[in-house]
């Protein structure tokens, strides 16, 4: 049977890039070792670190004026990290808070400095939408404006750039990263926790532009410092140098995939199936106004609540894992994140379909 497997995060890598890291566990480059066994200031690690963030650039269009810093700490690390490094830029930073993660940000950095929330999420019709901030509302004095493109837990995913002027735009991209292409030179900072789409947790991406490496509290520490990091190519500390060679080979096989263009079209093909599904359902609900819905995490409600457990069980026995929606907003989540194929969707909306027929 095949399995597909929904989570969240961490969540399913592609299969490809588990054989590749399964045939060369043992022996990695001609090394006699696996990669995890090499110092990361060897040539063939400083090698595999050069090109995986060329790669990066180019699938990416990173400009030239970004530095790239692959770190440890996952996504909470930036929620302090973006604060302490942009400390001497303002004295307060602006947030849009769209869900539990973007919330959970503004709770770090609050820690550090005062925190403007001038935005929130709204209902209408019994559907969630997001306030989209008025150029009127941004200080230009603050530090940085921060948001989350899309919420993990919520299943919202925001479209439209936030206007902050001269005031850097800060994102938490950890679950939307390399789903879509991206002007990645509209933001100041664009960090992402790697456990859906670029490897395993606990590995950081930070894409930052040069301009913003001088504004640090002088009491960073200095893992954390991405001037410092920047400076000696991420090796500041020993880096994670496993997880940094799965996002390696996960770059290479968007690149095989045909890049984010294509990546992204199969993302929309994907969600497009499994939301009109949902929307043409009554014995299924999503509760996000639609220009909100999430590629990513598509959140659902039975409308029979009682009948959770055995929606859980039997798409569990189907070989379609880990459905059950976090535990702060209920329901179900289907993550579809770059790894999950198109016949694991309709695998799904199959399943679904049949559950509603015989319990509908
Ligand atoms: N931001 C977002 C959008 C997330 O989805 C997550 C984790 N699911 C985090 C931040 C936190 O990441 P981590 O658990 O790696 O600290």
């Amino acid at each position: 049977m095949n399995i597909f497997n929904f989570s969240a995060g961490p969540a399913s890598l592609p299969k490809e890039v588990l054989l590749k890291a399964q045939a060369e566990l043992i022996d990695w480059n001609g090394q006699g070792t696996s990669v995890m066994e090499v110092s990361h200031r060897g040539k063939p690690f400083i090698e595999l670190a050069e090109k995986s963030e060329a790669d990066l650039r180019r699938i990416m269009s990173i400009p030239d004026n970004y530095k790239v810093l692959f770190l440890q700490g996952g996504g909470r690390g930036q929620f302090f990290s973006v604060p302490l490094n942009l400390y001497k830029r303002g004295k307060r930073s602006q947030h849009l808070v769209s869900g539990q993660w973007s919330k959970g940000a503004v709770v770090e950095a609050q820690k550090y400095m005062a925190c403007d929330v001038i935005g929130e999420n709204f209902t209408v019709a019994n559907l969630i939408n997001v306030t989209r901030p008025e150029a009127s509302q941004i200080d230009s004095s603050a530090a940085y404006f921060h948001y989350c493109t899309n919420e993990t837990v919520d299943g919202i995913e925001i479209n439209w750039l936030p206007e902050t002027g001269d005031v850097p735009l800060v994102a938490d991209m950890s679950s939307n990263i390399l789903s879509k292409q991206l002007d990645v030179s509209k933001f100041g900072i664009i960090y992402a926790g790697a456990q859906k789409n670029i490897g395993p947790s606990g590995l950081a991406l930070v894409i930052i532009r040069d301009d913003l490496l001088d504004f640090a509290r002088d009491d960073t520490p200095s893992t954390f410092h991405y001037a410092t990091q920047a400076k000696k190519d991420s090796m500041y500390n020993t880096p994670p140098t496993f997880s940094w060679y799965l996002a390696s080979l996960v770059f290479d096989w968007i690149e095989e995939k045909g890049g984010l263009a294509q990546i992204e079209k199969i993302n929309q093909e994907k969600a497009k199936r499994l939301y009109s599904f949902i929307n043409n359902s009554d014995f299924y609900s999503n509760r996000i106004a639609p220009q909100y819905q999430s590629k990513m995490n598509v959140t659902f409600y039975l409308a029979d609540e009682a009948l959770n457990q055995a929606f859980l069980t039997q798409s569990n026995d189907a070989g379609l894992h880990a459905l059950k929606g976090h535990r702060d907003v209920g329901g179900m989540r289907a993550s579809i994140y770059n790894a999950m194929p198109l016949e694991g969707v309709d695998a799904l909306i199959e399943f679904m379909s049949e559950f509603e027929r015989v319990n509908g």
